[in-house]
């Protein structure tokens, strides 16, 4: 089943020139709006006028997300606030996040690209949706949540935590559907068993997964416990949320990528160089139909490849694998994105606290833990309160940590140099995780 036949099976050459005209529109409205554009183009030497092809777009610069943040929050907008209807956030770099803003047309286009994804799913407006993304500054919530009222389906806003009453609702309410992440499917699955419950029998038939990295392995293991189809979605703030590319029934391989709203390139993450499809590289996006936040060449830092077969369920759009890791420390976890350099940024802020630490990530029964260990100043030890000085400042940490990224540590407090070196540096993050 496909959502919107005409724009998801469009004829290769008649899709190129609908990105062609849409390029030249985005660009020069950026170019226009956007004193950023303007000055990057300027001096790159490029003019909105030279997008005479596709590929001209490769003469254009990158945009990072340093630029996002050098431009906070509303910097990049490109239109007034005024039309701005919706404002949503994630995880920067360093202490501020990266903020997206959209216009009431941009949600609609959201909602749409959402409910493209339900129906590659092969959901219809007799479906019951579970939506435990997290609702809030997070895109996962509400960008499902309106993808499945577009669609016509029935949602349950129920977001992210309280797993007992989740496994309640999906008991009662009976959804044939579910929406998470997929180590909170994992999750789930093995706490409703814990309590005796036959979670191979409740009504669900699919699953819509993403937010994370996940493995074939994990697919596997979610549709057996489950006993439903595992289903891969992609997406990321910056380019709208949930829904930029969605595997759908047919294929399940690589996810279809909605070309007719993004431009998609893959480039050699150390040199730029744009790479041929097959080839493994960062996947960069172009916006071109995003009126209150377009971005052009956004380097996501999502390592992964292309394919341009057809599929067998007839949409002609391409599809990326699976994201295959990132080409920069940005550590997902429990669903939230966190940078080393975050952390960082909050440890050194506290009194007592040396620049040696280190990042411990694993998962326990399919939940995500974070450790940070951290050299604390010898000064502490000598100190007659010790105890009472250590315990302070680990509650600190943890208080910090928690309030200003989203996410539960445990922090150890150990002596100076406990920390191993290699070749003089600590190792900033150990992810143990196997996924
Ligand atoms: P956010 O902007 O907070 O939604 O985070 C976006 C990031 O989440 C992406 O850049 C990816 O690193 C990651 N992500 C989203 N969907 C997936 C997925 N299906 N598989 C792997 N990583 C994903
Ligand atoms: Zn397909």
């Amino acid at each position: 089943m496909i959502y919107n036949e005409e724009f998801e099976t469009l004829p290769r050459e008649v899709l190129e020139a609908l990105q062609l005209k849409r390029l030249k529109q985005v660009i020069q409205r950026v170019y226009h709006t956007v004193g950023f554009y303007r000055r990057v183009f300027d001096e790159a030497g490029v003019t909105p006028d030279d997008i005479k092809t596709l590929d001209d777009l490769k003469r254009f610069p990158f945009t990072t997300k340093q630029d996002l943040r050098d431009n906070y929050p509303f910097g990049m907008f490109a239109v007034p606030m005024s039309s701005v209807v919706r404002l949503h956030a994630s995880s920067g770099t360093t202490g501020r996040s990266t903020v997206v803003g959209y216009t009431k047309r941009d949600i609609d286009t959201w909602s749409e690209l959402m409910a493209r994804c339900f129906v590659a799913a092969g959901l219809t407006k007799n479906d019951i949706i579970h939506n435990a993304y997290g609702y809030g500054l997070f895109t996962g919530g509400l960008g499902a949540h309106y993808g499945a009222e577009k669609l016509g389906a029935s949602v349950i806003p129920i977001s992210g935590g309280n797993t007992k009453r989740q496994i309640m609702i999906l008991q009662d309410f009976g959804p044939t559907a579910i929406c998470c992440t997929p180590s909170y499917a994992l999750n789930l699955a093995e706490q409703g068993k814990a309590m005796g419950i036959d979670m191979k029998a409740l009504n669900l038939r699919v699953g819509v997964f993403g937010a994370e990295p996940w493995s074939e392995q994990m697919r596997q293991e979610i549709e057996n416990l489950l006993n439903i189809t595992a289903l891969n979605i992609f997406g990321l703030s910056e380019m709208m949320g949930p829904g930029v590319a969605m595997e759908c029934l047919e294929g399940r391989h690589g996810m279809h990528i909605f070309e007719d709203h993004f431009l998609v390139e893959t480039i050699n993450a150390e040199t730029g160089e744009v790479l041929p499809p097959g080839e493994e590289g960062e996947l960069v996006f172009t916006t071109i139909t995003k009126e209150a936040f377009p971005l052009i060449r956004y380097r996501t830092r999502d390592l992964s490849r292309l394919f341009t077969e057809p599929c067998r369920c007839g949409r002609t759009l391409h599809r990326m694998d699976r994201v295959m890791g990132r080409s920069d420390d940005m550590l997902i976890i429990r669903g939230v994105n966190v940078f080393p350099s975050q952390i960082e940024a909050i440890l050194l802020a506290i009194e007592g606290v040396e620049p040696h630490y280190q990042l411990i990530v694993e998962r326990t029964g399919n939940l995500d833990t974070l450790e940070i260990q951290v050299e604390v100043g010898e000064q502490i030890f000598s100190n007659a309160d010790e105890v009472k000085v250590l315990q302070n400042m680990e509650r600190r940490i943890v208080k910090d940590i928690k309030d200003y990224l989203g996410v539960s540590a445990k922090v150890k407090l150990v002596e100076p140099k406990t920390i191993q070196r290699l070749e003089g540096k600590v190792i900033r993050v150990l992810d143990k995780r196997r996924i």
